[in-house]
């Protein structure tokens, strides 16, 4: 019997009223673990209506409570980490450890909102004109959504709801419905923490409840995180319906490697950046853009690094990568795969027939290598998001810059060299958010913000740390006079200026 997946509407779980259920997996072993209800109309309008009725209170709520809220967050995320990790490694498959430290790195943000204080505090002007002062201040936007991707069932909440929350919102996180589960433990987590019932509420469903969330009058602003063509679809609507909105989307990440680069570290950090989590990362490095003599190092480095992995359910110690998530998507790579053969790419390792011992129903694709991959191929053109590394050679930096920001992507890029200078033509030239020099992942810490570029992002801020909070906030300017009972008025019918006063 499979598990039953609820809602968390009001600070209890909810079966809620959609008749629509939708089967989870466990990808590593492809049994059906779970059966996530899908909310329906009602659903919607429940949770909607308890975050509005809990958004008054709690944007009035001081920030010493809230902050003190916040701080038992943290520690029970802290104390439960093994808990949520082994419910990522079940729904999702990533190993263990990775899952870990997916847990750590929204924990970084849960700590940023335990600040909160500092993020907050205003700007004030004095004696402007003479006895009047301007202060700005900065509120809460009302109710806000988040919508995320099955690739981090927990951090990529946690890069959402602790800013949100902290900022004096309430919000609705309709997760991914491939891995709902870790969603409910947050849920009673910040219950246990002290929220007040209606501030962090969970609603599953798919495309249906999401354009509910998007065209609803009472929510006032949508985080999504995930693909390309949802993220366009989710701006879109999103702000047609007056709401602000922030879409990350997708991702194709490049990392140049210069033939001065420490060819040690480059070969190991490429080889855990492209198959860490099975290249399930909107940061993982899906291309490698080898520069002059570099080529012929790095593939046959990477190759023999690849070859040595070890492929099974994440929750064995002994695995390095997991399963893909479903076998739609094990399909489509090794699709892709092939006509990337087929249209002159080199496979010099190939995982497409990988079969795990006793996981023969696991959804498993082996680390897969294709060089002298060209810019047409759909091996580049498509974001492949499973465990396949492309080999892009060019006979220059300037080249690889070029191949780069011809990319629609902008998300995350790297450049391996020893080389000063060529660091920093690099980072001032490419067109993409985040920039890592030797390092491959370059995934922001919390209290800077997280973005990319071009068809990576839709909106003007970026997700967490200070961008987050204004994202979550509306600016307030203030001017104010208390006259002194004999000063004149200063009223005008002229548009008044400081120098008037
Ligand atoms: P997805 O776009 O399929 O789903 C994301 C969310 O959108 C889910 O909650 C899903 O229920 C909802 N959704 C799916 N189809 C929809 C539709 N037609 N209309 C409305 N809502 C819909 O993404 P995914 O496969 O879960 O996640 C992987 C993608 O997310 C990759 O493209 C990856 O690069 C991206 N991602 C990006 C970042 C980033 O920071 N830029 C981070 C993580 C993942």
């Amino acid at each position: 019997m499979s598990n039953s997946i609820v809602h968390f509407i009001n600070g209890q779980k909810s079966p809620g009223t959609g008749e629509r259920r939708q089967d989870v997996y466990n990808p590593a072993t492809g049994e059906v673990t779970g059966s996530l209800h899908l909310g329906g109309q009602e659903d919607l309008q429940a949770a909607v209506a308890a975050a509005k009725t809990a958004s008054t209170a709690w944007a009035d709520m001081s920030l010493s409570k809230k902050s003190a809220i916040l701080f038992s967050f943290r520690e029970l995320v802290n104390a439960h980490a093994d808990e949520l990790a082994a419910i990522i490694t079940a729904e999702h498959g990533k190993v263990l450890s990775d899952a870990k430290g997916e847990v750590n790195r929204g924990l970084e943000v849960v700590e940023f909102a335990c600040g909160i204080f500092e993020q907050l505090k205003g700007e004030y002007s004095d004696q402007v004109s003479t006895g009047i002062d301007v202060f700005s201040f900065r509120q809460p936007l009302g109710v806000v959504a988040g919508i995320t991707p099955f690739n981090f069932p927990v951090m990529v909440p946690l890069w959402m709801s602790p800013v949100a929350i902290a900022t004096g919102n309430t919000f609705i996180l309709k997760p991914s419905e491939r891995d709902p589960s870790a969603s409910l433990l947050l849920a009673e987590l910040w219950k246990q923490a002290g929220l007040p019932d209606g501030v962090f509420n969970v609603l599953h469903g798919d495309k249906e409840m999401v354009d509910g969330l998007l065209t609803h009058p009472d929510v006032d602003g949508i985080s999504f995180v995930g693909s390309t063509p949802i993220a366009r679809h989710v701006y879109e609507t999103g702000t047609q319906h007056g709401k602000r909105v922030q879409a990350l989307g997708g991702a194709k990440n490049h990392a140049v490697i210069m033939p001065d680069a420490d060819m040690t570290m480059a070969a190991e950090h490429l080889n855990a950046a492209a198959f860490g989590s099975a290249g399930e990362r909107c940061m993982a490095i899906s291309v490698a853009v080898a520069v002059g003599e570099a080529a012929d190092e790095v593939v046959s480095r990477v190759k023999d690094l690849a070859a040595g992995i070890t492929v099974t359910n994440g929750a064995d110690p002994r695995a390095d990568m997991g399963p893909v998530i479903t076998p739609a998507s094990k399909e489509r790579i090794t699709r892709i795969v092939g006509e990337a053969q087929e249209a002159g790419a080199a496979v010099v390792l190939d995982g497409r027939d990988l079969v795990v011992e006793g996981h023969e129903n696991g959804f498993f694709v082996g680390p897969t290598i294709l060089d002298n991959v060209r810019q047409e191929m759909t091996a580049y053109e498509e974001e492949i998001f499973g465990p396949v590394l492309a080999v892009i050679r060019v006979d220059s930096l300037e080249e690889a810059i070029q191949v780069i920001n011809a990319n629609p992507y902008g998300n995350g890029t790297a450049v391996f060299t020893s080389n000063g200078a060529v660091a920093r033509t690099f980072q001032r030239k490419v067109n993409v958010g985040m920039i890592g020099i030797n390092v491959p992942l370059p995934v922001p810490v919390a209290w800077h913000s997280f973005g990319g570029w071009k068809n990576s992002l839709f909106g003007d801020l970026h997700i967490y740390g200070p961008d987050g909070v204004k994202f979550y906030t509306r600016g307030k300017v203030v001017t104010q006079r208390w006259p002194e009972p004999t000063s004149v008025s200063g009223a005008s019918f002229a548009m008044p200026s400081t120098s008037d006063h």
